[in-house]
This record gives C-alpha cells, structure tokens and sequence, in this order.
C-alpha cells in the first residue's frame, strides 16, 4: 500500500476486542498476567503500552526500520541514543545543528567524559578528516537548522561503514514522508516528532527508529532503562497527527516554494534559504536522495534593524520557537533556538542577527504572503543595509 494510506490507517483494526476505529489511549500502568509465565504482550507501561505501541510500529513501518522507540520530547530520543555511549568516546556532529542538541552535548555529556566535533557535513570528505580512532558515531541533520544545508547520507554511510561508525541521522524537518535515511545507509532515525509528526504544536514527542536487531535490543533496552517514554494521551495525539501527514507535507511544501519564490524577489530579503530553489546550493542532491523539500524556509534581511520591525508587524505567522505545526510561524535563531550556542560560533556557522526562519503552515497562501509582504515593506523603512 502507498504511504498515504498506511498513515492513514496507522492504528485501524488494532483493538481486536472493540474494534475501535481511533485505536483507544490505555492509561493503565499495569497488565494482569494470566497464569505464571504468560502474558498479553504487556506487563508494565514504561517497557510496553498498547498505544504508544501503535506508535512505534507506525514509525518503524514509515522509516523502513526494525522498531520504533516513543519518547518523551526530541531531546529525550536524543539522550536515550547516548546511553549507546560510554566515557572517552567521541562523536562527529553536523555543525548546523538545533541548538537543544549543541546544550545537551557541550553542557551535559561533556562533563561524562564525551567529545564531540561540529563540522559542515556538506563536503563528506570532511567526516573523514574528523574520525579519531575513538569515534563511534555521526549525528547528521539535513537540511540542517536553520540554514537548509544539505548533507549527502549515501556518502556519509559509505565512510561510517568504513570505520565502523553508526549514522544518526535526525529526520525531523522532512520527516519519513520526504527521506528515508534507513534506505540511504543510515543506521538510526530520530525525530522531534513535536514538529511535523504531531503537526498542530500540541504535543511534545520523540520517536526513534533503528536497523538491525543487535542494535535494535540495545536501544529497546535504553528507552526502558532510562524511563523518557511518551505517554499514552501523547501517544495517541501524535498517531492522530500522523493519520494526516502527506496531505499536510504537501501543503507546507506548496506553500514554502511561494513564500521563498516571494522573499527572493522582496528588496528588504537578501538570501533565501530554501532546498527547493534550483539556485540552492543543495537543490540538485536533495532531489536525489529525497522525494520533497519541506517546508521550512529561512532567509536575511538587509539589516538587523529591520528584525523587530519586521517581527512586531507580523500578523497572520506567529512570532514563535517552534515548526511544524498547522500555523505559520516565525523564530528568530539568534536570540530562540539558537541562544544557548556562544555568538562568534553562531555567527560563524551563518546564524548571524539578519536570518529569520519560517515554518510555513498550510493556511491558504495568498493570506501568508500578504502578510509577510506588509511586514517587510514597514521593515524595509527601518532602514540599513549590512549585507
Ligand atoms: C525541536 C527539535 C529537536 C528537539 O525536540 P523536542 O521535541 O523539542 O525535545 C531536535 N532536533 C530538531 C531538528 C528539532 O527541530
């Protein structure tokens, strides 16, 4: 069956005693056994639950991987993942990379004794020159966050199989619906399933897939062992976001090519970053290894002055730190997501003052780029230009 209608049917004809449609939240903690040594498949809610086990079979289907793992944010798939590590191990790491990640790295796991290196993923070569002969992984974002870098997955498997490193590879931003990186070589999926996955900024959710069943144990046993687990009403809002995932991909995806075809031509914008525009640097490989382009779109404008103007007449998109969802909204990297990286770092990697980030929603987009026009018109009068 094609995907639209396996994520359609995520959870349908699973309550074999009911039949429920919407497959229903069990709250229930405990499982009665029926004699000793048998059971239904559930026996204590952090190693099993019925409807985040909806879940994770959704997402393991989706990805193309052994299992699913639910959890309890994207920050919580990402720490389950690093139980894989011990003390002295060293990982290579996108450069461009959601500022959640870099805190939890730099501020956390330094102190255990890990070390990491960032590096601009976009020319595979350089993974190479980072490998230390303690490396044990890559975490790849790609696009990245927030300047849409795009990173070729087949080469950075071939090198990681070559050293015998696993590929981690954070699919939030196109999620399964656009790129499989299981399919690329990757050896672990992980998401923020609170994006796109959830979809209607309502429901704070990991997920993380993996290949293999040696590997796939040795998580099994991190998402128990450590506890981050999603729970069930959190389960079943993420399953009923994922029901609607490829009508709404191709939605944020329409309507992201308008507003980056619109900004590119706006006097108060001098870059758009969008995959999708031939002239992206990243266009040609990320037609090859997926089949979209997403929907986030970041840019600059001229000036940094024109920043609060800009976010102060905004409207319709929300000036807020998240994407994904339904609504349209806007983050300013510097001072949100990206806050928590040192300045002279961030402004190196290009998060400079002038780049806004937009995830575009689905409302109609007449509405969205009328407003974003009204908005950078008064923001073009505040004036400069430090291109
Ligand atoms: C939001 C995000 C995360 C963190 O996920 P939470 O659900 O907020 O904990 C990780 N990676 C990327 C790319 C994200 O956008």
């Amino acid at each position: 069956m094609r995907v639209e209608t396996r994520l359609v049917q995520i959870g349908v004809g699973r309550d074999t005693t009911t039949g429920a449609i919407s497959f229903p939240i069990y709250h229930s903690t405990a499982y009665r056994h029926p004699a000793l040594g048998e059971s239904t498949g559930y026996d204590y809610t952090r190693t099993t639950n019925p409807t985040r086990a909806v879940v994770e079979e959704a997402i393991a289907m989706l990805e193309g991987g052994e299992a699913g793992f639910a959890c309890a944010s994207g920050m919580a798939a990402i720490q389950t993942l690093m139980g894989l590590f011990a003390q002295g191990d060293h990982l290579v790491v996108s450069l461009d990379l959601y500022g959640g990640t870099y805190r939890l790295f730099e501020q956390v796991w330094k102190r255990f004794g890990l070390s990491f290196d960032y590096v601009d993923l976009r020319e595979p070569e350089r993974l190479r020159a980072a490998i230390r002969p303690e490396s044990k992984a890559i975490l790849v974002e790609t696009p990245t966050n927030p300047l849409m870098q795009v990173s070729d997955l087949s080469a950075l498997a071939a090198i990681a199989a070559e050293y015998g490193l696993l590929l981690i590879v954070d699919n939030t931003f196109l999620t399964p619906y656009f790129q499989r990186p299981l399919e690329l070589g990757a050896d672990i999926v992980l998401h923020s399933a609170t994006k796109y996955l959830g979809g209607h900024n309502d429901v704070l959710a990991g997920l993380i897939v993996t290949k293999g069943g040696e590997l796939t144990e040795r998580v099994r046993f991190l998402h128990n062992s450590l506890g981050a687990v999603l729970g069930p009403q959190e389960s079943w809002l993420l399953l009923r976001g994922m029901k609607t995932l490829a009508l709404r991909m191709e939605r944020h995806q329409q309507n992201a090519f308008a507003v980056a075809r619109f900004l590119s031509s706006h006097p108060a914008v001098s870059e758009v970053f969008y995959p999708g525009l031939p002239e992206h640097p990243g266009h040609q490989l990320q037609s090859r290894q997926a089949s979209g382009y997403g929907g986030m779109v970041s840019f600059r404008v001229r000036s940094a002055q024109m920043v609060a103007a800009f976010l102060r007449e905004l409207q319709l998109i929300s000036f807020a730190e998240s994407l994904g969802g339904v609504e349209s909204l806007c983050t300013y990297p510097a001072t949100q997501t990206h806050a928590d990286i040192p300045p002279d770092i961030r402004t190196a990697t290009g998060v400079c003052d002038r780049l806004l980030r937009l995830s575009i929603g689905i409302e109609h987009v007449d509405d969205l780029l009328a407003d974003l026009g009204q908005a950078l018109d008064k923001a073009l009068q505040a004036g400069g230009d430090e291109r």
